[in-house]
């Protein structure tokens, strides 16, 4: 059993900080004392709870520039974005702010005749947030600001790669005022994710990867308790031939695949464009890509950093040589920089084909592959022709046009003219491979409390 995590700066490779890791002992403990804080957390009044998670939100925005510095530090994500990222995750806590009440309050259905009908939405009670490292606070604050709101008390185990951005979450959470019995960050790496699927808990809500979310699925299947997952994507994106500014267009699917370094769920995995305008477009795209600034990620002009896992690079080198066997065209990057820290330069293939992994498989870093399509039912076709289904992306000047694809997609979420965005107002879920379950909107609200009848009879 390990007991530090060694956290290292993906931008040297070096250790940077090593912190305890849970032992099972004091898991259990924790999970005992949830257990009998829950029940008190519930009975506050819903407004207190927001008004708890509201000053957790000006703590986080007080503190904003540290806490982008331990981001950027663990991660290797942009300073820019991870400030980005930081005060862009507010948008959840106004979104509970306004919706919470209507959401979470008791409806009297039937207030006439002989038997009265009302639903009260009761709480889960304590729930597992296993989370990711790529947008810590963007799925973190999906998951546990929700629950806290609707009266649950939270195991929330970061990602062994944004363990510093969880211990800061746990701290300001206390100071804003949830109590030390509603809310615990477990650090640890998979072992201590597997012992949470041990615990008699009610309700286990993962951000992460295809084949860890089956796992944790099937583990807890027994239970007979709320399982949602979100996972991974290969999202395209289709750039329809009636496109009025190719350079604009370029300019944000260039965007939308290289942001965090290609490291989001909804990043654009892979590009189809219309024959009729496909070597412009592929030209300003390259422009594009080879006017990102690589570099020290703390520096405010650098777009492109390290990737966070070490691991990663080989994946891309594996997905790059598979593509160049099977007769793609490499136009930038390809390789690993030779910057100490992990680094790979910003990739682009052309004349890509669906033989390839890098057109199948998710990539999770900088690197995308680009493919010609003769029309848009051969883009319809090759966009569904995926085990995923979070998002899909079409850039057109039709509205009409744009729709009809849309409407064929089997994913989550789609896309007219943007891509690789996220809204509190709308649901964010997956299908297939993608996940299963909301967060966001009125159904992430709704995913963490349980129906009650009443009948009553006065
Ligand atoms: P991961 O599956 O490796 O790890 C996710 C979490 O699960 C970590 O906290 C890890 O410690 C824990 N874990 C690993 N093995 C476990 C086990 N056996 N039991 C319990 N817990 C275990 O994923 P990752 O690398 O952190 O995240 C990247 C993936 O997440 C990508 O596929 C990405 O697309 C996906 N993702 C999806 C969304 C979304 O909203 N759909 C958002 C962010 C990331």
């Amino acid at each position: 059993m390990q007991n530090n995590i060694e956290i290292r700066n993906p931008a040297t490779g070096e250790i940077d900080a090593v912190i305890p890791v849970i032992t099972v002992d004091e898991l259990n403990a924790a999970a005992a004392l949830l257990k009998q804080g829950q029940g008190s957390w519930s009975k506050v009044p819903l407004q207190q709870r927001l008004d708890c998670i509201t000053k957790f939100g000006q703590l986080i925005l007080a503190n904003k520039q540290e806490l982008a510095e331990i981001l950027t530090r663990e991660t290797g994500k942009p300073f820019t974005q991870a400030m980005n990222e930081i005060v862009g995750a507010q948008n959840r806590i106004e979104h509970l702010q306004k919706n919470a009440n209507r959401w979470l309050s008791e409806e009297l259905i039937v207030n006439e005749g002989a038997t009265h009908e009302k639903i009260v939405y009761e709480p889960l009670g304590v729930i597992a947030n296993i989370s990711a490292w790529n947008f810590p606070y963007n799925v973190g604050f999906n998951v546990f600001l929700y629950a806290l709101a609707a009266g649950n008390a939270v195991l929330y185990k970061p990602s062994e790669f944004a363990t510093g951005t969880g211990i800061q979450f746990e701290k300001y959470l206390y100071q804003a005022g949830i109590p030390e019995d509603v809310f615990k960050c477990v650090v640890g790496d998979a072992q201590v994710g597997q012992q949470l699927l041990e615990l008699p808990l009610d309700g286990y809500f993962f951000t992460g990867s295809y084949k860890t979310g089956v796992h944790i699925a099937s583990a807890v299947a027994h239970k007979l308790v709320p399982v949602q997952l979100e996972l991974g994507g290969k999202d395209p994106l289709y750039i329809a031939d009636d496109i009025v500014d190719i350079k604009k267009a370029a300019i944000s699917a260039a965007e939308g695949a290289f942001y965090n370094n290609g490291q989001s769920c909804c990043a654009v995995e892979r590009i189809y464009v219309s024959d009729k305008i496909y070597d412009q477009f592929v030209e300003a795209f390259i422009e594009e890509v080879a006017s990102y600034k690589i570099g020290d990620p703390m520096r405010p002009d650098v777009f492109i950093g390290p990737l966070t896992r070490a691991a990663q690079l080989t994946v891309l080198d594996a997905q790059v040589k598979d593509a160049l066997q099977k007769g793609a065209i490499l136009r930038l990057g390809g390789h690993k920089l030779p910057n100490a820290g992990y680094y790979y330069a910003p990739t682009v293939l052309e004349h890509c084909s669906h033989e390839m992994e890098l057109m199948k498989e998710e990539t999770f870093g900088p690197l995308i592959g680009i493919q010609k399509v003769s029309s848009d039912d051969e883009a319809v076709h090759l966009m569904q022709d995926t085990a995923y289904g979070l998002t899909a992306a079409v850039f057109s000047s039709n509205r009409d046009r744009a729709l009809t694809i849309l409407e064929k997609m089997d994913t989550g979420t789609v896309y007219w003219n943007c891509c690789d965005r996220v809204s509190p107002n709308v649901p964010w879920s997956g299908r297939k491979n993608s996940g299963l379950g909301s967060t966001l909107s009125a159904q992430g609200i709704r995913a963490f409390v349980q129906p009650k009848a009443y009948h009553l009879r006065p």
